[in-house]
């Protein structure tokens, strides 16, 4: 069993790289790819624990991008930790995030909810600020209850003190991992778009955008949704890839490996990422 999809915080999860190396251990992983988003921040930490674990530990990152006007995720598999351009282009994403989180402080400043900087920054063990961030600060100040009320009433997709980010282009996040070695992989396509949505042809043009990969298996799909995607992939030609999307306690009750209890990622897709990011193709 793997998982290529998983949190430290240095996003917005709450476990630290080392503990989550020692749980990858615990669930009986054979490998785990740490995959936090716009940064590679919690890397080092994470592969020098790997002769202290039986788990492979590998490199990966989460980009978000615009297509068809709504927030779409891509995995960046297996890039290389020391490619500086990568780097950089994470550094630009990461100014991107911090831009759009002042104007998100202003905007609820205006409505009625204000809380600085410093508020969020209590609430992160990393310099990177996510909206889990705000909807933890938002609740330690007293304007919502509990953080996912934040997300429900103010700061989700729809609400009116979200701000969205500047986005990349699919084209530019396929090209960016690409030219990091690694691997690019549509996350979670079940959580972009409802049960009616028709994926064919988006994913094909996801495809030809550079999308080598879509993530079959997902801590949070039904089994129905699972079925779903890997027939899409079969269909496309499409590598296949797994996670659970684990965020520690900021996503309670979502374990490392096994998700929300039923998931479980074949080893052999790894094997099949591996030859996709040496040949292009998986065949
Ligand atoms: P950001 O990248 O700062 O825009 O924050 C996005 C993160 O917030 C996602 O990666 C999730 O971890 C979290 N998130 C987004 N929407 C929700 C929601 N409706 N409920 C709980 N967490 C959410
Ligand atoms: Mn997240
Ligand atoms: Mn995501
Ligand atoms: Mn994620």
């Amino acid at each position: 069993m793997i998982d290529l999809h998983c949190h430290t915080l240095h996003s917005d999860g709450t476990d630290t790289p080392e503990r989550l190396a020692l749980l990858g251990d615990e669930a009986g992983l054979t490998a785990l790819c740490l995959t936090d988003h716009d940064t590679l921040g919690g890397i080092p930490a994470l592969l020098a624990m790997q002769p202290r674990t039986r788990v492979r530990l590998l490199v990966g990152t989460e980009l978000s991008c615009r297509f068809l006007g709504r927030s779409l995720h891509v995995l960046g598999l297996l890039v290389d930790p020391l490619n500086a351009a990568f780097q950089a282009r994470l550094e630009e994403l990461r100014g991107r995030r911090e831009d759009r989180n002042r104007r998100m402080l202003v905007r609820l400043g205006e409505l009625g909810y204000p809380i600085t900087h410093e508020d969020v920054l209590q609430q992160s063990d990393s310099p990177l600020l996510s909206r889990v961030h705000f909807a933890k600060a938002l609740a330690a100040k007293g304007f919502v209850r509990r953080a996912p009320e934040a997300f429900a009433r103010l700061i989700g997709d729809d609400c009116p003190g979200f701000v969205p980010r500047q986005e990349l282009a699919p084209e530019e996040a396929t090209r960016w991992i690409r030219e990091a070695g690694g691997v690019p992989v549509v996350a979670h396509p079940g959580r972009f778009a409802g049960s009616g949505f028709r994926w064919d042809e988006a994913m094909a043009d996801l495809q030809r955008l550079g999308m080598e990969g879509l993530e079959g298996y997902y801590g949070e799909y039904r089994a129905s949704e699972q079925k779903y995607f890997l027939a899409l992939a079969a269909r496309l030609g499409m590598v296949v890839t797994g996670g659970s999307d684990y965020h520690g306690a900021h996503k309670p009750g979502l374990r490392l490996g096994s998700g929300r209890g039923g998931l479980k990622v074949p080893d052999e897709l790894l094997d099949r990422l591996e030859t996709q990011q040496i040949h292009g193709t998986y065949q």
